[in-house]
């Protein structure tokens, strides 16, 4: 297989695609263009998926090879997907999805918990025992949060 370690200086010749197009990949962030030879070049990332990460700027490129199935037996950090640098979500927009999910599971008894998330923000509400707490919240919007509510009458 040919291979390159210096890019083309005429800039008509930088985008040329001259390898296969399964394995080549352009990089989103910085727009170089990059091959590999086989599987093993890859990282299993996000998802499952594979992944190369571009050595110019460290973006991670996703592949079309084929990922794996993740279980609990073969999970690893990595498979999460990051939302800590997401979009960061104020506290009244946060207030107003828990205002939301108590109202849905009030009217929907058979619900157990109601998950709402955005940008770098999750949160979750879960049915309470009803004698404590009735409602049960998670608000992780870098951590990890918590605040127990009682049912409005
Ligand atoms: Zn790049």
């Amino acid at each position: 297989m040919i291979k390159t370690d210096k890019k083309p200086t005429n800039p008509e010749y930088l985008n040329r695609n001259i390898y296969s197009p399964h394995r080549t990949v352009t990089c989103e962030k910085c727009g170089a263009v990059l091959y590999y030879e086989s599987i093993s070049d890859t990282h299993v990332g996000e998802f499952g998926a594979r992944y190369i990460t571009c050595p110019y700027c460290d973006n991670e490129i996703l592949t079309e090879e084929e990922g794996i199935i993740i279980t609990v037996d073969n999970l690893e950090e990595e498979y999460f997907t990051d939302f800590t640098k997401g979009v960061e979500i104020d506290f009244d927009k946060v207030k107003k999805w828990i205002e939301i999910a108590v109202k849905c599971l009030e009217q929907n008894h058979d619900e157990s918990y109601y998950i709402t998330s955005s940008g770098n923000t999750f949160v979750c509400v879960f049915r309470g025992d009803g004698d404590e707490c009735d409602y049960y919240v998670l608000w992780c919007p870098y951590g990890y949060k918590e605040v127990e509510l009682k049912q409005k009458f």
